[in-house]
């Protein structure tokens, strides 16, 4: 992966700008949780737009066209981490794909409608660039997955 130091907030936005046109959007609300600091973290952001596209669609999917989706930023200081979520408010992941949302080539959609590889490229992904991905929460509420990145030090 390339490098680049930028600000997590401005990833959520460059995403959400890259997708916001289609129509696939049109009963979902789109909420935006952003921390008032200015999280830095150094990683490749191509990749990681890709990452956040993808959770953003697999939220559309889930809700099928309808609900909300959330999308916080914040950091963990002590622990030099800094995170993004992406919540929704569809159905949840049944318990017995927990296992499996991660493998390639695991879907649930119907033939064309998905490849079964967008959470497993953003697994590799994420580890590519020091991170982590995980299912924070998933239930009949919805389901909450957590990007996990060092935080860039500042130099002061
Ligand atoms: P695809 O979207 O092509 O099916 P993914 O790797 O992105 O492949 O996701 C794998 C599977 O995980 C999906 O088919 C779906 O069953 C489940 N999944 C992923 N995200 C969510 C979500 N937000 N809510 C419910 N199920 C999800
Ligand atoms: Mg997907």
């Amino acid at each position: 992966p390339t490098k680049d130091v930028f600000y997590l907030n401005n990833l959520v936005g460059e995403s959400l700008r890259l997708i916001r046109d289609q129509k696939l959007f049109m009963n979902i609300d789109v909420v935006k949780e952003l921390d008032d600091y200015q999280i830095l973290v150094n990683a490749d952001k191509n990749q990681l737009c890709q990452v956040v596209i993808n959770l953003i669609i697999n939220a559309i999917d889930a809700m099928e066209g309808q609900g909300t989706i959330t999308i916080r930023t914040y950091r963990d200081r002590q622990a030099g981490k800094a995170f993004i979520e992406v919540a929704d408010t569809g159905p949840g992941i049944p318990e017995e794909h927990l296992s499996k949302v991660f493998d390639p080539f695991f879907t649930t959609k119907e033939l064309g409608k998905g490849t079964g590889l967008g959470l497993s490229m953003a697994y590799g992904i994420m580890e590519e660039n020091h991170g982590k991905i995980s299912i924070k929460e998933t239930g009949p509420q919805g389901t909450v997955i957590l990007l996990e990145f060092p935080e860039e030090p500042i130099s002061d």
